[in-house]
């Protein structure tokens, strides 16, 4: 989103503050929940240091005034219904928290917590949050040609071609996956595991079925 329509888009509560979540760009472990005012908003815009709204002191407040740990400002979202702002930041001295802990949310109530039958992780354990995205980003693609066609785009052609060619292919690489998996050097497999993958996300496509609903499937069957 662009600046003008972004500052628009927040809506502050009746005191004219909205909650901000700041999140290590590199860990990403939540750091601190404070929140701004359109002044704060504005001069961590400007300054890329960023500013809250103290409540306690009711007060403009540039984090690491007086601590000299600031929070360099990296990338800002804003939520869907425009209430809560999530800021990726870097921060100076590795500390957010004024208790001298590295995030504010250092306390973890320890009990067990209730357990939901038959469902240990809805997360399969090998499909990690990285790998995920990664599908997820090559479906979203082929999503996308399905709507606006590319020239010379393999992806169209097969699309154009049926879901028996796809189903053909994806025989194919599953058999050349065999072939590499024989193979001592591992690269080759690493290459027809990810023509298997993409193969498999086409079909997928083709289907109306997504990788987040095969993440799940996979998560309950512990
Ligand atoms: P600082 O902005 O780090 O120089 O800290 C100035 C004051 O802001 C501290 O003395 C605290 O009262 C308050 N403060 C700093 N960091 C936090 C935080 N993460 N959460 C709540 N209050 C904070
Ligand atoms: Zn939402
Ligand atoms: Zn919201
Ligand atoms: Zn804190």
């Amino acid at each position: 989103m662009k600046y003008e329509a972004f500052l628009k888009a927040v809506k502050y509560d009746a005191q004219g503050l909205v909650p901000v979540i700041a999140q290590d760009k590199h860990s990403k472990k939540v750091r601190m929940m404070a929140y701004m005012n359109e002044g704060a908003l504005k001069l961590t815009l400007e300054t890329g240091k960023v500013h809250y709204y103290s409540r306690s002191r009711q007060s403009l407040w540039l984090k690491g005034e007086t601590s000299g740990h600031f929070q360099y400002l990296k990338s800002i979202s804003i939520d869907c219904d425009g209430d809560t702002l999530l800021l990726q930041i870097e921060q100076e001295g590795g500390i957010s928290c004024h208790t001298g802990n590295s995030s504010c949310f250092y306390r973890e109530l320890e009990e067990d917590l209730p357990e939901i039958k038959n469902q240990e992780s809805v997360v399969a354990p090998f499909l990690n949050e990285e790998s995920a995205h990664e599908f997820s980003a090559l479906y979203k693609v082929v999503m996308d040609r399905k709507v606006h066609p590319k020239e010379g785009s393999y992806t169209n052609y097969l699309l154009d071609k049926g879901v028996n060619k796809i189903l053909k292919k994806v025989g194919e690489e599953c058999t050349e996956v065999v072939i590499a998996a024989k193979e001592e050097e591992s690269s080759e497999l690493v290459f027809e595991v990810a023509d298997l993958m993409y193969h498999l996300t086409v079909l997928m496509a083709l289907k109306g079925i997504t990788w987040e609903q095969v993440e799940v499937e996979l998560g309950k069957r512990k």
